[in-house]
Parts: C-alpha cells; structure tokens; sequence
C-alpha cells in the first residue's frame, strides 16, 4: 500500500517543508480557529447585553408607572364616624402585589379624636 501523505509532502516544494513554516501554519490555523470562537463569544455577549438592557428598561417603566401611579392618586372626602369631621391623609402607600392591580392605599385620621382608617384610591376600605 502507498503512503499518499508521504508522496504528497514529497510533492511540496522544500520551502514547504521547513518544520518552522509548518509550525506557523499550525500556529495561523489556531489563531483563525481563536478568532471565530471570540467572534461567537463576542455575539453571544451582546444579545445578552441587549436581553439585560430591555429587562432593565421593563423594570425602569415599570417603576415609572408606579412612581406616576403613586404621584397622581387622588385622595377623596372621607368623615370621621364618630364626629364627622373630615379625615385628614397622614400617609399615603403604593399597594403592589403580584396577583392584584397596582392601588394606592391612603390613611386617614380625624383631626379631632385621632380616629384612623385606610382607603384605596379606588373607594375600597
Ligand atoms: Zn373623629
């Protein structure tokens, strides 16, 4: 049987043949081989980059319309039970839970007899 490679590198010119020159060669091959694999490492950051940015941008918008939500809740007359004065917001608080709507949560007390009670923007007690 033949060795073909053998009868190939006879073929080379002896330039070819140089040990070093095929070490460069190995040594391109892998550098190319380096660049490719950078290049799908490179792409790969940038689309993760890109998911995180627009995670980012939903939880920034997110906060927007809270912090608006927040901001733009209206409170409404409310009377105290006991002397039906008009209760007076001391506090005001986002409520925001997974499985329910965005609301705000106002407190109210009488400025008379301290009487406390909570109201959501949305006339629930
Ligand atoms: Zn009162």
């Amino acid at each position: 049987m033949v060795d073909k490679s053998r009868n190939d590198d006879d073929k080379l010119p002896e330039v070819m043949k140089d040990p070093k020159l095929k070490d460069l060669t190995e040594e391109k091959k892998k550098n190319d081989w380096l660049r490719s694999i950078n290049i799908v490492v490179y792409s790969i950051k940038i689309s993760r980059f890109k998911e995180k940015k627009s995670t980012l941008e939903e939880w920034m918008g997110r906060d927007r319309e809270k912090q608006d939500r927040f901001d733009n809740a209206s409170e409404e007359a409310h009377y105290c039970p006991n002397d039906d004065v008009l209760l007076e917001v001391f506090m005001k608080s986002l409520h925001d839970r997974m499985d329910e709507d965005l609301k705000v949560l106002f407190f109210y007390k009488c400025p008379r007899c301290n009487y406390r009670e909570g109201w959501y923007e949305t006339g629930e007690k």
